[in-house]
């Protein structure tokens, strides 16, 4: 198909409101097909890992017309990409690293993802006190600020300088005693795992398909292909494949090109509820002796803080949360924000996430990993399969396009041009602020985009899905069943972890409402009833690895 007849079919295709259904029926018939070799035809592309990075990839070339499929080993967005800060930003921190380049792509890819994905990606004005012995004085961050300005070319709301009463007029919290002032400045929040499902979702609408819960056990180049091998024994052939596998990606599947790749590093978060720091904005918080910064967020009616930074050995889907880290977190942020609620007993819930960045040349193991940097690199093996490791949530459009502008070379064939950057993950027309001011449409807008409006006309219809699965938070029955027929969910855990953030936010991490979740999950995917405690004890086990915290009965 020549270049201008995919561009306008992508067009075409981005304007259908309604995403392409994800059931249990859907995802079957990909498995089934795949394991019975029924798909005979190659693929153009295999993406190896649903995180961000290889949602990005799948996304970019199915819009060029790339008939590709993405392969998970888990869920999708099981790895680092639902374990993020949350945060779309250029990145302050970099500035004192002297990582301009990456600042200004990352303030670059933050207005393109307003523009894309504005209903998952709000701009919050930030507030950085600076103290009286601080690394980084006030003075400081006025000129680091203004470069940040200037990186994003004066697009967004300009920083601002306050003095101490401003600051604390500002944000009452924050301790008196040594505050020189703050500076006020815009970055964003999303959520991180819904960025990477829509991102999917994007891709699918194009034509790509994304068989989760199936490992890449071995790659390997047969004549002009490649040819994966899954943990079930089917095999997957490519014109070309990427490993998107994160902090997974390793020797096993690159060979010699995956040696010494990497240095991992862990990175956690703890969420209180919001009256327990009730903060009217983001804050940042240097770190006293590293070259290091720590964010608390509101977030509804919750408050995240977060994050540590330490080497990580091990299997990155193990990491947890331990009582070392939260108390590291305390002690740093209970310096300039006291509060009764910064305590053990008071803790919601809590994440851990890996990160997978590139490993510097005279690293030893155990060095720090504060330092490095979050940059990205492509890699490509002696038989040719590529792998793109590093980068930033933030950046992963453009890593993306990067990527699939190899491909294109790789596989010879003249592709038309990144339109990722034009096209919005969720097509349809913006709410309007009337439709906005309807009964659940606000809520509903901030996770679904225009397809709040189906959303809403069902629990206008059947209004029982209009209730909340627990009472102080946002998330309604009508979103479970959504994510169950249309969000590609095969477990229990994708839909209280990852697709609604129950885990994150519910104090009992959503054990009371597993049951009758678990019950609808079992029934759409037609399995025993025996299914639904099988489903509920690996959820149990999930959370205890990750929180430390065990789940009472439900
Ligand atoms: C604590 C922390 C805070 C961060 N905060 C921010 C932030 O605020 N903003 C920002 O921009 N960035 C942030 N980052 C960085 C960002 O989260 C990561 O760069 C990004 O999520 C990496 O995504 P990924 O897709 O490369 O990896 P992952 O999300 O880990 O995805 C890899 C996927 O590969 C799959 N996989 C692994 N092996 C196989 C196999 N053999 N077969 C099939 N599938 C496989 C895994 O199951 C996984 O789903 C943060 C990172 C951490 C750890």
């Amino acid at each position: 198909m020549p270049a201008t007849r995919r561009n306008n079919r992508a067009d075409a295709l981005a304007k259908q409101v309604a995403p392409p259904a994800w059931g249990p029926a859907e995802i079957r018939a990909l498995a089934d097909r795949i394991r019975a070799g029924a798909d005979p035809a190659p693929w153009d592309l295999l993406v190896v890992g649903a995180g961000i990075t290889g949602a990005g990839i799948a996304r970019d070339a199915a819009m060029r017309g790339l008939r590709v499929l993405v392969v998970d080993g888990r869920d999708l967005a099981f790895g680092t990409s639902s374990r993020s800060s949350r945060l779309i930003h250029g990145g302050v921190r970099y500035l004192e690293q002297g990582e301009i380049g990456l600042v200004y792509e990352a303030l670059r890819e933050r207005r393109r993802l307003y523009k894309i994905a504005g209903h998952l990606v709000a701009p919050v004005q930030f507030l950085f006190p600076a103290y009286r012995g601080d690394r980084l004085p006030l003075w400081k961050l006025r000129v680091g600020l203004t470069l940040y300005d200037a990186l994003s070319l004066y697009r967004s709301r300009g920083h601002r300088t306050l003095g101490p009463a401003a600051t604390r007029r500002l944000e009452p919290l924050l301790v008196a005693e040594g505050l020189r002032g703050a500076v006020s400045y815009e970055d964003a929040v999303t959520d991180d795992a819904r960025l990477t499902l829509t991102t999917l979702q994007s891709a699918r609408r194009h034509g790509a398909e994304v068989l989760t819960y199936s490992p890449v056990v071995a790659l390997r180049r047969e004549g002009p292909l490649h040819v994966a091998e899954l943990a079930d024994g089917a095999r997957v052939q490519a014109r070309a494949v990427f490993v998107a596998a994160g902090p997974w990606t390793s020797e096993k599947l690159l060979g010699a090109a995956g040696r010494q790749l990497l240095s991992l590093s862990r990175g956690i978060h703890v969420v209180l509820k919001a009256a327990d720091l009730p903060l009217r904005q983001p804050v940042v918080v240097q770190a006293a002796k590293e070259r290091r910064i720590l964010f608390v967020v509101p977030w509804g009616a919750r408050t995240y803080l977060g994050t540590t930074d330490t080497a990580y050995e091990g299997d990155p889907g193990a990491s947890g949360v331990t009582t070392a880290d939260a108390d590291e977190l305390f002690r740093m942020i209970g310096r300039i924000l006291p509060s009764q609620g910064l305590r053990h007993d008071r803790i919601v819930s809590a994440w851990s996430g890996v990160r997978p960045l590139v490993r510097a040349a005279s690293a030893a193991s155990g060095d720090s990993t504060v330092e490095l940097s979050r940059s990205h690199r492509i890699v490509e093996t002696d038989t040719g399969v590529f792998a793109l490791v590093g980068g930033k949530l933030t950046t992963y459009r453009a890593m993306a396009e990067e990527a699939v502008d190899k491909v294109e070379a790789a596989i010879g064939r003249d592709l038309p041009r990144c339109s990722t950057h034009r096209l919005p993950l969720v097509p349809g027309r913006p709410l309007t602020t009337a439709e906005l001011g309807m009964p659940h449409m606000g809520e509903l807008a901030g996770r679904h985009g225009p397809f709040a409006r189906e959303l809403a006309a069902r629990i206008a219809r059947e209004p029982a899905l209009g209730e909340r699965l627990i009472a102080d938070l946002p998330y309604l029955w009508a979103e479970v069943d959504h994510a169950i027929a249309a969000e590609g969910c095969v477990h229990l855990e994708d839909i209280l972890r990852r697709r609604l953030p129950l885990a994150l936010t519910d104090g009992e991490l959503g054990i009371h409402v597993a049951r009758p979740i678990a019950e609808r999950l079992v029934a759409a995917w037609g399995r025993p009833a025996s299914a639904v405690d099988e489903e509920i004890e690996r959820y149990r086990e999930l959370m205890h690895r990750e929180t430390g915290r065990s789940l009472g009965r439900c």
